[in-house]
């Protein structure tokens, strides 16, 4: 069995352009594709097959209004998580796509590291179906940014990657220049959720040249996960600094209860 994750259009966006079919039938032809989370063949890219599909967990109602976290019951529409109070975060709300497991994880590698940038329109698709309660019209789609070292080892920001996708889809701005990662900043790999946060404080600044556009603006910032929340804290503070007036988060994955994953 085979599943074609790509969700049915969402509030009448247009999707599968010409341009998108050509490239997907150049893509198989060339490199015939393989299930996003194992390697069974698939009919086309951006597919998963039956058991990947089975496993992945999507977040669905009821979730924290703030944070995004599902919650074990229904505490009714709107309510917020006790950590979203105990913790309020530096940004207005969260939403991601999937809990972060393993076919979750195998499918970011594969954009991150993989050099599958083809996978981004596929994974923007589903952000726009999770983020629809925060992607209002005339918000800017700002990516978090790597650092310029970084971006050449890498050759491609993966996290722009989604965002611009996301802004096309949406018809949104997409505006990486909103934001520069002023110093690089040690991989987050291994480092536990108070290390996250010291590693990446002060890294984001909005250059002075954009500021106009930033103050009073809505932001919805895009990454590829939400782990403890750290990076995109950082970004969202250097946005208020300068006047957002609304910041949201948007991600493809969620650690589901911010305990840091040594290979993130
Ligand atoms: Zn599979």
């Amino acid at each position: 069995m085979m599943v074609n994750l790509a969700p049915h259009p969402v509030g009448g966006y247009a999707l599968g352009t010409r341009v998108e079919r050509l490239a997907r039938a150049m893509i198989n032809m060339i490199v015939p594709p393989t299930c996003l989370g194992c390697d069974l063949a698939v009919g086309q890219v951006g597919a998963l097959c039956g058991s990947c599909w089975s496993s992945l967990r999507f977040i669905e109602h009821p979730y924290c209004a703030v944070l995004g976290t599902p919650f074990a019951y229904d505490p009714g529409f709107g309510s917020v998580s006790l950590r979203a109070i105990a913790e309020p975060p530096d940004f207005d709300r969260s939403r991601s796509v999937v809990l972060y497991d393993e076919v979750a994880r195998k499918i970011i590698r594969s954009l991150k590291f993989g050099d599958r940038p083809e996978l981004a329109p596929w994974m923007a698709r589903w952000m726009l179906r999770a983020g629809g309660d925060v992607l209002h019209p005339g918000a800017l789609i700002v990516p978090v940014p790597l650092h310029r070292n970084r971006l050449l080892q890498r050759r491609y920001n993966q996290s722009a990657e989604l965002a611009r996708n996301l802004a096309r889809i949406t018809q949104q701005a997409f505006r990486p220049d909103l934001l520069q990662r002023i110093r690089p900043t040690r991989q987050q790999v291994g480092l536990g959720a108070n290390q996250r946060a010291r590693n990446v404080r002060g890294a984001f600044r909005v250059p002075t040249s954009v500021q106009i556009h930033v103050k009073s603006s809505h932001i919805v910032l895009i990454d590829d996960v939400y782990t403890t929340g750290a990076t995109l804290q950082a970004c969202a503070r250097a946005l208020r600094r300068k006047g957002a007036a609304k910041i949201d988060c948007l991600t493809f994955a969620r650690v589901a209860n911010g305990v840091a994953i040594t290979d993130l």
